[in-house]
């Protein structure tokens, strides 16, 4: 399987990040070894000080697609669920000032946090609310009603250049509010108020 990124997907991260808003979604990877195992800590990596966590909406790939329209996106996929895209902010700093690619960033090991799915029949997804909690307080409270780019416009853009298949993720990119972690954390995902992951950091 293979994880799909969208980065620069709302707004007012774009900004807090002081980015360019893009023409097109940015788009990145994450292999499979990327993958948390469920229930194991988070370590951060001692190559970097600055870890941040980014709670994303998670899409679920159900079969093969390639060259999907928008208006059958919908047909690939029946679960929605939550991640964070852990992100080593520092070294993504020093790729972006050399123009080089994110993946030490963002594709190392323990970087993909993916939670539990709900059937997508559960959610209004044009309108579907999510948060983090960071210690129990809420850091990153977003809506996909603000997406620049929506759940099926990514599915069909992503399926120009790669081919879905089922048991992909694709990751549609955080709202603000990102942060670092350090250890100790205890991290919640919430989606419609259900809890989808709860990680602790070390
Ligand atoms: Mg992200």
């Amino acid at each position: 399987m293979k994880i799909i990124c969208i980065g620069r997907n709302y707004a007012k991260h774009i900004e807090e990040l002081a980015n360019e808003k893009p023409e097109e979604p940015v788009v990145f990877l994450k292999p499979d070894s990327a993958i948390l195992p469920k229930n194991n800590p988070f370590f951060i990596p001692s190559f970097s000080e600055d870890v941040h966590y980014e709670v994303e909406v998670l899409v679920k790939i159900n079969k093969v697609g390639k060259h999907i329209a928008t208006r059958f996106a919908h047909k690939y996929y029946d679960e929605i669920g939550l991640g964070i895209d852990f992100t080593a902010r520092d070294v993504q700093a020093r790729c972006k000032e050399k123009g080089l690619p994110w993946e030490k960033a963002k594709a190392f090991d323990g970087s993909a946090i993916i939670g539990d799915f709900f059937p997508k029949t559960d959610f209004d997804l044009e309108n579907l609310s999510f948060q983090l909690l960071k210690n129990d307080s809420v850091v990153q409270d977003g809506n996909t009603s603000n997406m620049l780019w929506k759940i099926d416009e990514l599915v069909s853009y992503v399926s120009q250049y790669f081919t879905l298949k089922k048991g992909d993720i694709i990751f549609t990119g955080t709202p603000d509010g990102v942060g670092k972690v350090k250890e100790n954390d205890v991290l919640v995902g919430t989606i419609e108020a259900k809890e989808s992951f709860q990680i602790r950091v070390k």
